[in-house]
């Protein structure tokens, strides 16, 4: 069987199978010959997963906010620090594309937001409670 020179020169991609030329071809970070639309997909994923981790941070920085701000009420700085921080990890879990980088971190990520919002409002929803029962009592008497 002939092989002509042009077909020397053309490779399949190892991700999605495309014939490619071998100057237009890529290598991924395993070393496999990939075309570059491919090669684009999957630094995309990666910097997905990078800003998963991340978001996994902030969250985990949010809850650690979030168990100061109870014994340490500083004009609920640490509070609203918490919360803020919370909604923030939580709004980024819900992009779909975060979602399906994320992986095992997911849930994780949306345990830890959800846990520092909930300990960033034991303070403000204590002093609330307790300005309202006063203020209730107080037209008690
Ligand atoms: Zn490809």
């Amino acid at each position: 069987m002939y092989r002509g020179p042009a077909e020397e020169r053309v490779v399949a991609c190892s991700a999605c199978g495309a014939r490619i030329e071998r100057s237009e071809a890529t290598f991924s970070p395993a070393g496999e010959t990939i075309c570059r639309r491919c090669d684009a997909a999957q630094r995309v994923t990666t910097s997905t997963a990078n800003a998963g981790k991340s978001a996994l941070y902030s969250a985990l920085a949010a809850l650690g906010l979030g168990l100061l701000s109870v014994p340490c009420n500083l004009f609920f700085i640490f509070s609203v620090m918490a919360i803020t921080g919370g909604i923030v990890s939580l709004k980024l879990c819900l992009r779909p594309e975060f979602r399906a980088a994320f992986g095992t971190l997911f849930p994780w990520t949306v345990a830890a937001a959800v846990a520092a919002i909930v300990f960033g409002a034991v303070q403000p929803v204590f002093w609330a409670s307790v300005t309202l029962l006063g203020a209730v009592s107080g037209l008690g008497h």
